[in-house]
């Protein structure tokens, strides 16, 4: 009974805040079992708690989902069977079960003021006990409670916990949770706004969408029993429930939550921002929580809908490690199409304001290709071919251990060799200025180092050679021509 087929799942954030790789983690799992057993993933929003409710974070979970491409099949901007897929439109549907808890005597409607609640809190904490509601209206009579609430009096509905026995909730990854249910509090169900708690409207929604496995986060696990009674109350089967690991912060230690997001963004657009890729940020979530075996970390989003198993989930605490993103990352980038990478780098280099030649960053973007883990790094290596020449610091053109008049010597005989050839052409270019190195007794890497400054007017940059035949001859003598000028104006004057 592991995998139902196909599975009916669903991702259901509240509209709280910003989307991040949690979030992200729990519907990437819930794509891949829909996907996997052709089953549908559904994309619940839920909104019930108005206190709480931040305009805007709706549509940043769904565009974040669709950049991600983790396309869902019923929602509530395209609607399906099981609809409104919001909970803010379902409102009566949670009123009627909660009448209906009330009806099969597992839940009664309370009066309590919150002055008597904060009292009974007060005389609790003073008690050192813990902190419950104390089950006055528990035997309240339905007709007397009927009078109240005609007498238009305030009113909840709270679930009425058994006060006997134990309750038995069993989790995919974890051994089964046996709590004494005289520890479980008489939770509120239903608000006296008449809008529900998370603990109703979400066990009504899976039952009524026929939802086959809940994945959600590890911080359900301590009312998770609660949940299990609401369906036993209700004489419902219950879904499979996969509680999912925590994350940990970079350092391992401690739980990862938005305030660490300082360290580096968790928010899933913003990654988009710092040059992530949806392929690359999908391979890194994926596992925080699942392997494959020991050994196999790449994978597409199409190798994980094969390859993703609940058997392979597992509940320890997964790290947070920026260092595996970059590489996930620089690995996906490397499988992208010459086009496809050209289309994703534009914008990059537009946002720094650099006004983009088509041609030049069609030769670009292979020899960027190689080198960036995040795109927004194609910029820093690649950015000066869409600028004026960078003028370069007269002293980085010195090269590494060699004096100034060595470094001249070596800029003049290549200016000369790359005046001499026809066109500029990679490979005979390389030769060319390799064995100038070996003649002038340097390393490749001394001679290009300066090269690379006159040029690119940086250190880092792409491959020195390809860079020079994507500028042009003329330029690239017009470059090292200043660089020799500076030089030699500056061993004249010293
Ligand atoms: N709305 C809940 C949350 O955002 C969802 C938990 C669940 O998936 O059941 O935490």
């Amino acid at each position: 009974m592991l995998d139902p087929q196909p599975a009916r799942v669903r991702f259901a954030p509240s509209p709280t805040g910003r989307f991040h790789i949690g979030g992200a983690r729990t519907a990437l799992y819930d794509f891949l079992l829909a996907r996997q057993t052709g089953g549908q993933f559904i994309l619940r929003i839920e909104d019930t708690d108005r206190k709480r409710f931040v305009p805007g974070a709706e549509d940043e979970v769904m565009e974040s989902l669709h950049w991600l491409g983790l396309d869902w099949d019923e929602g509530p901007d395209i609607g399906g069977p099981y609809g409104p897929y919001r909970q803010s439109e379902r409102t009566e549907i949670y009123r009627q079960y909660a009448e209906e808890l009330v009806a099969r005597d597992h839940g009664y409607y309370c009066f309590c003021t919150p002055e008597r609640l904060s009292q009974v809190r007060q005389r609790q904490q003073k008690l050192k006990q813990p902190p419950r509601y104390d089950g006055l209206c528990r035997s309240l009579d339905l007709d007397e409670a009927q009078d109240r609430i005609d007498g238009g009096e305030p009113y909840v509905i709270r679930f009425k916990t058994p006060r006997e026995g134990s309750t038995t909730a069993v989790d995919l990854l974890r051994d089964p949770i046996i709590v004494e249910n005289s520890t479980i509090d008489d939770y509120i169900l239903l608000k006296s706004d008449g809008l529900p708690v998370y603990h109703l409207a979400a066990m009504v929604d899976d039952y009524l969408m026929k939802i086959t496995h809940v994945f959600r986060g590890s911080e359900w696990l301590p009312t998770f029993p609660l949940h299990v009674l609401i369906y036993e109350a209700l004489d419902w089967e219950q879904p499979i429930w996969v509680h999912l690991s925590i994350f940990l912060n970079p350092s391992g230690k401690g739980k990862m939550s938005k305030r660490d997001a300082g360290v580096k963004e968790i928010y899933v657009l913003d990654l988009k921002q710092m040059g992530y890729l949806p392929e690359g940020l999908l391979n890194w979530i994926a596992l925080m929580g699942w392997s494959y075996d020991d050994h196999t970390e790449f994978f597409t989003l199409e190798e994980l809908i094969e390859k993703f198993s609940l058997q392979k989930l597992h509940p320890s605490p997964a790290a947070v490690d920026y260092k595996k993103l970059d590489h996930f990352n620089g690995n996906h980038i490397r499988l992208l199409s010459t086009s496809e990478l050209v289309d994703l780098l534009r914008p990059y280099f537009k946002r720094e304001g650099l006004v983009v030649d088509e041609e030049i960053l069609q030769q670009i973007a292979p020899l960027v290709q190689e080198r960036i883990r995040t795109l927004d790094e194609a910029v820093e290596i690649a950015g000066f071919f869409f600028k004026e020449a960078a003028e370069p610091e007269t002293s980085e053109l010195i090269g590494k251990k060699m004096t100034i008049d060595e470094s001249i010597e070596a800029i003049r005989r290549s200016y000369e060799i790359i005046e001499g050839v026809l066109t500029l052409e990679v490979e005979t270019l390389e030769k060319m200025l390799r064995a100038l190195a070996e003649d002038m007794n340097l390393t490749a890497g001394q001679l290009f180092g300066i090269l690379r400054i006159a040029v690119t007017g940086q250190r880092i940059s792409t491959p020195l050679i390809e860079t020079m035949v994507v500028i042009g001859k003329d330029e690239v003598l017009n470059r090292i021509a200043r660089a020799l000028d500076m030089l030699e104006s500056y061993a004249g004057a010293a």
